[in-house]
């Protein structure tokens, strides 16, 4: 990496002067940040509304593998997977602060290009970055983030809320992300073996867009408010459907049905799948970082939104003793496990 680029080593700029290059173009946005960068701490005022605050760690290694990751992709990334917590909870992303740990293999370049899609991300979804932490690492780059959001409290939606009758609904296309990973691991070991090998990712873009970029759906919040609906429940996909459907009906004590048919699956993710062996549906259930929503809302709002494009009605919501079930596409029902690659055999 950056082996024919210009190399700037991070000793000759130090680390208040690495700090400075990297934030000194900040231009604040949010009415809500009275200080960012720059100070002991960063002071927001959010002005009587509830403060929503989480945070995501991602680990050279463990959430990403630089072989194939390009380090802008990889601080877009990073930001649009925090965002989705916020959009989960039906609220508004105003700040993030960014931590890094990275060796001092890293010439400023390699950080620089980190720094675009950070500040890419922020740009294309309106939040300002008000901090952080920038410190050395032994092992390898990691990249903590944590995202500051806001909401009336009448607004906010949380995982335990869903009521039995409640249809179940998720935005976009689920499995994409999952087997996007597949195909960058396999092209990875063929250039392991044969370097001369270019990767083979032709007509691949949408997959391996989705696990490189995942874009957080900030646009269906918007759109459940246009059409004045509430969900009851609500929680961002980031470790696969049955996982984060189990979550809203065990803390919801609710049971539920889910009708494999209706799962939204893309043609290329499912021909990518099928390509290496994996049920479509099992990459969908358990695939996970697709960074959709997943929500319930109740029956009487069927009309407002039965004819949306950006979101599938994929089941409901039933009493806790009819326990959480898959209704596969030849009728038999499953219960819905949330590793579900053994659940019900290796190829429908
Ligand atoms: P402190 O010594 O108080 O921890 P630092 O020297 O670490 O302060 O940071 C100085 C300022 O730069 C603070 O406002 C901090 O939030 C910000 N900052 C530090 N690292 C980063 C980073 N990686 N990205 C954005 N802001 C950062
Ligand atoms: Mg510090």
């Amino acid at each position: 990496m950056f082996e024919n680029q210009e190399r700037t080593h991070l000793e000759e700029l130090g680390e208040f002067g690495l700090i400075n290059h990297l934030t000194k173009n900040i231009k604040l946005t949010q009415k809500s940040t009275i200080k960012g960068v720059g100070d002991d701490a960063a002071v927001l005022d959010h002005a009587g509304k509830k403060l929503l605050v989480s945070t995501d760690m991602l680990l050279e290694g463990i959430h990403f593998d630089l072989a194939y990751t390009p380090l802008k992709h990889l601080g877009y990334k990073a930001i649009q997977v925090n965002l989705s917590d916020i959009y989960a909870m039906n609220g508004t992303a105003s700040q993030v602060t960014v931590s890094i740990g990275m060796s001092s293999k890293f010439p400023l370049e390699a950080i620089e290009e980190l720094y675009e899609g950070i500040y890419l991300a922020c740009d294309n979804y309106n939040v300002d970055l008000v901090g952080g932490d920038t410190t050395a690492s032994k092992q390898g780059l990691v990249i903590s983030v944590t995202v500051l959001g806001y909401a009336d409290e009448k607004d906010i939606v949380y995982r335990n809320t869903a009521e039995e009758g409640d249809l179940i609904c998720v935005s976009g296309d689920l499995g994409g992300a999952y087997t996007g990973l597949q195909l960058l691991e396999r092209e990875k070991l063929v250039y392991i073996e044969n370097p001369n090998i270019q990767p083979d990712l032709e007509g691949k873009d949408y997959i391996v867009e989705r696990q490189l970029k995942p874009e957080a759906r900030k646009d269906i919040i918007d759109l459940l408010k246009e059409l004045d609906v509430k969900p009851t429940s609500m929680i961002d996909v980031s470790d696969g459907l049955a996982s984060e459907l189990l979550h809203i009906c065990k803390q919801s004590n609710k049971g539920c049905n889910l009708y494999e048919e209706k799962i939204p699956v893309d043609p290329m993710t499912y021909e990518t799948a099928r390509e290496f062996g994996l049920d479509p549906t099992v990459c969908a259930l358990s695939g996970g970082e697709d960074y959709e929503l997943l929500f319930t809302v109740k029956q009487a709002e069927y009309d407002k939104i039965k004819f949306k494009m950006d979101f599938t009605i994929i089941g409901y919501i039933t009493e806790p003793n009819a326990g959480c079930n898959l209704i596969t596409k030849s009728g038999n029902v499953h219960p819905l496990k949330a590793q579900g690659w053994n659940a019900f055999g290796s190829q429908a």
